[in-house]
Parts: structure tokens; sequence; C-alpha cells
């Protein structure tokens, strides 16, 4: 509604108040008149709201403009906002000073305006006087009847004089002008005018403030959503904005190009917003820009508020732009981190690679020279000095070539062994082992070089499992593990075996009385980029392949291998394996 302000006058006045305001040009001002109302009973504010409301529908603010013919009480009834009040204490204060107007009432002069004398003799005979009545009491209350002139009317004069014989007082006029009430009429309009200007600017003030309130609240989410790079974390924290900005019911994620493969995604739904069927006009959608590039759309669903639709949708631009470049940016991350991954296992691999490259040609390099270097040393000694031998010596010759050959020809398998697993072409065959069996046949295996060190083999009594794996490899780590055994036990030590199921699993371990592995050591074993090889309890040499070789194997039957020790005390390796009805 246009602002509009509605001036209440008493009729006496109103051709002034008109002139003022036809002059001033006010085109949002408008002079509303009642009837004169001095000496009937004084009216109450609230005879005087209505009789205001009644006679000026358009306006948005009524300035009544009175004195003492209304009884205007400022606080009780309250006075509804859009109405306020000029109370005088004389209504002539309306064109004249008002102590210019208590001095001429002073000097016994009864004040009219030109207003007043087209009825003057209506109103008298109103206030019951007829013309003897009239004379006495003006007689007694005034000595003259001044005319207020403010050069408005013409036809004054006559009918001033016309008063003064009716009531039959002398007659006078004091020319003022339209000064005094212009001022009059100013200020009320430029108070109106100014807090109409405040009013507009505290509204104004406080939707920026609401406004810049939200953008700060957005800009914080932002901040927020700027430091995540995960794609669902983005969308978990793009929905919780959406709830606190707009409030709406539900919204959905719709990707560009959406279909059957890449369908609308929930972000979320509540039981706040509208009901389903006033949704119509409580909905909108945020484009999400990329690089000016359309990247789909979130759909707000049914916000709370509706009445701000126009202004989320003002919003919306920018904080398209804003979830259309986190989102694709996460998709960019997405593709960084997986690279990312692959490098470090592709790093781990090569890794992996060069230490046993490292290892196969120390293996070689060493291990495997330096027996054929004693081999060699012992056959040229035994050639060339064989005649001064006796056969005792010649037989002891032969039997460390044939300790040395065995040791070497045992490397040699593990090394073919470990480099057909690092090809890839070791393919293990699964099938039907008895464990007990097997463990039987090392124990015969070994019994020599046992008896040899005075070591005692336990193979124990255990109830027989069948395992489900492959013979050859699995032969391979048992025989590796009693050979460590003897290899690390002093003299007149034991080796034990156990075997038991765990779940679908056979669970299989050597345990020695040897001298044991330091536990920084034991962390090590397994590893291939590290060194752990020592000497046996009777120098017996080593490669530092045999444990690596049975976890590859172990791994390979799908099971795991690991050590528990006690420096000083011993060992005891385990391993797992499938059962015949095991995974
Ligand atoms: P190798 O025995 O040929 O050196 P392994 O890989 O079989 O290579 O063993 C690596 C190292 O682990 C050994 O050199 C030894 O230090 C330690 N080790 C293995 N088994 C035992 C055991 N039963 N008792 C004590 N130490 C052991």
């Amino acid at each position: 509604m246009t602002p509009h302000l509605s001036i209440f006058v008493c009729e006496t006045f109103a051709p002034e108040v008109k002139a003022v305001v036809e002059q001033e040009g006010y085109p949002d001002v408008s002079v509303e008149i009642f009837p004169l109302h001095c000496g009937s009973p004084i009216m109450s504010t609230m005879n005087l709201l209505e009789q205001m409301q009644t006679s000026s529908s358009h306006s948005t603010h009524l300035h009544y403009i009175g004195s003492s013919c209304f009884q205007i009480q400022k606080e009780s009834p309250k006075l509804p906002e859009f109405v306020s009040l000029t109370p005088l204490s004389q209504c002539f204060d309306i064109l004249i000073p008002s102590q210019l107007t208590s001095s001429l009432i002073h000097q016994r002069n009864y004040l009219v305006s030109s207003g007043w004398l087209p009825s003057f003799k209506q109103q008298i005979q109103g206030w019951g006087f007829d013309d003897t009545t009239a004379k006495l009491f003006f007689g007694e209350t005034s000595e003259n009847l001044l005319l207020v002139n403010t050069g408005l009317s013409n036809e004054t004069e006559t009918l001033l004089e016309e008063a003064s014989r009716f009531i039959g007082i002398p007659y006078s006029t004091i020319d003022l002008g339209l000064s005094h009430c212009r001022l009059l009429i100013k200020g009320i309009v430029m108070e109106w005018r100014f807090l109409q200007e405040r009013d507009a600017t505290a509204r104004q003030l406080k939707k920026i403030t609401r406004e810049s309130a939200d953008y700060s609240m957005a800009f914080n989410q932002i901040s927020l959503l700027a430091q995540l790079s995960d794609e669902k974390k983005i969308k978990e924290r793009i929905a919780e904005m959406i709830q606190l900005l707009f409030a709406p019911a539900r919204a959905f994620f719709i990707p560009e190009g959406s279909d059957s493969k890449n369908p609308p995604e929930e972000l979320f739904s509540n039981s706040m917003g509208l009901a389903k069927g006033d949704c119509e006009n409580a909905s909108f959608a945020i484009q999400l820009i990329e690089n000016d590039k359309n990247n789909g759309r979130i759909d707000v669903v049914c916000v709370s508020f509706p009445e701000y639709l126009g202004y989320y949708q003002k919003l919306s631009p920018i904080l398209g732009k804003i979830f259309g470049l986190v989102l694709s940016n996460a998709g960019k991350y997405e593709t960084i981190r997986e690279h990312e991954k692959l490098l470090q296992i592709s790093s781990l691999e090569l890794t992996k690679l060069n230490a046993t490259k490292d290892k196969f040609f120390n293996i070689i390099a060493h291990d495997l020279r330096s027996p054929f270097n004693s081999l060699l040393g012992f056959i040229s000694l035994f050639l060339n000095d064989y005649d001064d031998f006796t056969d005792e010596e010649k037989k002891d010759f032969i039997r460390r070539i044939q300790g040395i050959s065995k040791n070497t020809f045992r490397l040699l398998e593990n090394l073919l062994d470990w480099a057909r697993a690092q090809s890839g072409d070791f393919q293990v065959s699964p099938d039907s082992i008895s464990l007990r069996q097997l463990i039987l046949d090392n124990v015969d295996i070994f019994a020599p070089g046992a008896s040899k060190k005075n070591i005692r083999l336990l193979a124990g009594s255990h109830q027989d499992i069948d395992i489900f794996a492959d013979r050859y490899s699995i032969d391979a780590v048992i025989r590796n593990l009693i050979n460590n055994a003897l290899k690390f036990t002093n003299q007149g030590g034991e080796i034990s075996f156990a075997f038991q199921q765990e779940g679908k699993m056979a669970i299989c371990s050597v345990t020695d009385t040897g001298i044991g592995i330091p536990p920084l050591m034991a962390e090590q074993l397994f590893r291939i980029d590290s060194q752990v090889k020592r000497p046996g309890t009777a120098k017996e040499s080593g490669t530092g392949l045999g444990l690596i070789l049975c976890k590859e194997f172990v791994e390979m039957n799908g099971g795991e291998i690991w050590v528990e020790s006690e420096e000083g005390k011993g060992s005891t390796f385990s391993f797992s394996v499938p059962l015949v009805d095991g995974p």
C-alpha cells in the first residue's frame, strides 16, 4: 500500500489547512474534515478513532489536530501506531501562535475564523441561544468579535458584520496570513515522512541483517566444505547447509544427464517443510555449475517458509557455483587418490622386487660360490695327494665332499623353488595329505643329522589330521623348519612336533629347545628386505632364505606362519593350513 497521510481538522479551520496542503503540493497528503464540535459532549479517543477510520480507508496514517473538543488520551486506550495527534491548548493555535491566542482572548476578544462565519447562526443557536440570550452571553464574556483573517475569503467582511450585530458586540479583524498554519502542517508532514523513512530503513536493515547472517552462515559452511575432498562427506555437508538455509522437507541431487546408471540421489528427507500438497510454490532448484558448464542440479523441495522463495532463488546461483565446484573437485581428488594408491602399491612391489633381486644375487655370489670353492679345494687336494692318503683319509674326504654337496643341493632346491614362486610359475595343486605321515617322513630323513648333534626328535602321538594342501610346498616348509631347529639347538636338545584343529584349519608347530630368537630379529624373520642370517650352533651355514620361502608356500596354500620364541630357551614355529573340509 502506498504511504498516505490523512490530516483530520475541524471544519472551522479546514479552508486554511486545505489551502496549505494544496499550495505545498503534497501528493501523499489529504485533509479530512470533522464537524464543529464545540459545546457538544467531549468525544473519547475510541469515538475519535472510529470516526477517523471510517472516513479515510485509503490512508496508511491518520493525524488529528484539535484541542478540547476531543478528550485525547495518549495512553489509554493506547493509540495504534498508524494514528498520531497534535493536541492544541486552544483551537486558534492552528492559525496563530499559542501566546498570541492567549493574549487576544485575555483582551476579551471572541476569536472567529473565516470557516466559522458562514454557519455562525446555526452554531450559536446550536448552543441554545436566541437573539437576546446570545447578546447577553457575548456581552458578558467578550468585548470584541475578532476575525483571524488568513486572506482566504472575500465574503468575510459582510458575514463578520452580520455576526457582530447578532451577538451585539463590535468587531475587528486581525490579518495574519497562512504562515503559522503552514509551519504547523509542514512540521506534521515532515515528521510523518521522516518516520516513514526511518521505518523503511529499519525494515531494510532488518532484511540486510538477516541476509548477511544467512550469507555468513553460508560462507562459514562453505569454508568447511572447501576443506573436504571426499564426495560422500561433501554431499553430507551440502545437505546440512540446505537444511540450515532453507529448512525443506527433502532435497535431491540430480547428476547431469541423469539416467538409470546415474539416478537422482536423495540427499535427505525429514518431517520439516510443508505438507506434500502445498509444495508447488515452495520448491526450487540449485543449478550446479562448474567452469560455466552445467553439472547437474539439486532440487530443494517443500521449504518451510515459502514467503522467502524469491530470496532463496537469489541465493541459489552462488551456491550452485560453489557446490558445483567442490563436487567436481571431489571427483578429481578421487582419481588422484586412486592413482596415489596404485603408485604406493607399485612402489611397494618395486621395493620387494629390488630386495628379491639383491637377495638372489647375494645367494648366488656368496652362498653358492663358497661351497663350490670348498668343493674345488677339497677335490684338487684329494687329486694332487691322492696316493699319499690312507683309505680312511680318502673316505673322510669323500664324506666331506658329500656333506658339502648335500647342503649345496638343498640350497639350490630352495633357491629354485623360491625363484619359481617369485616368477609366478609355481602352481599349488592341493590334495588330501596326512599331516602325521608328512612329519614322520621328515623325522626319518633328519634322524641321522639329529643323532650326530645328539638332539632328540619327538614326533609325538597326536591323532592324525588330514590337510588339504600342496604336498611339495608343505613338505618344503616342514623340512626348512626342522633344518633350522636342528641348526639352532645345542647338543642334547629336543625338537618336538604338534598339530591340532582350529576351526577349519590345522595348526602345525615345530618346537626346539635351542638358542631362541631376540624379539627385534623375530619381527624381521619373514621379510625379504631384512638380514637375520646367523650361523648355527655347530657353525652350520645358512642363506636367510628358508623362512621367506616357508611364508610364501604357506600363504600359497591359504595359511599363515608365525613364531614364538624366548632367547636361551627355544622357539616354536607354527603355521596353519586348510583341513580337508576346510575353507
Ligand atoms: P637360514 O637358516 O638359512 O639362515 P632362514 O630363513 O631359515 O635362513 O632363517 C633365518 C634366520 O632366522 C636364521 O639365520 C636364524 O638367525 C633365525 N632362525 C630361524 N629358525 C630358528 C630357530 N629355530 N631358532 C633360532 N633362530 C632361528
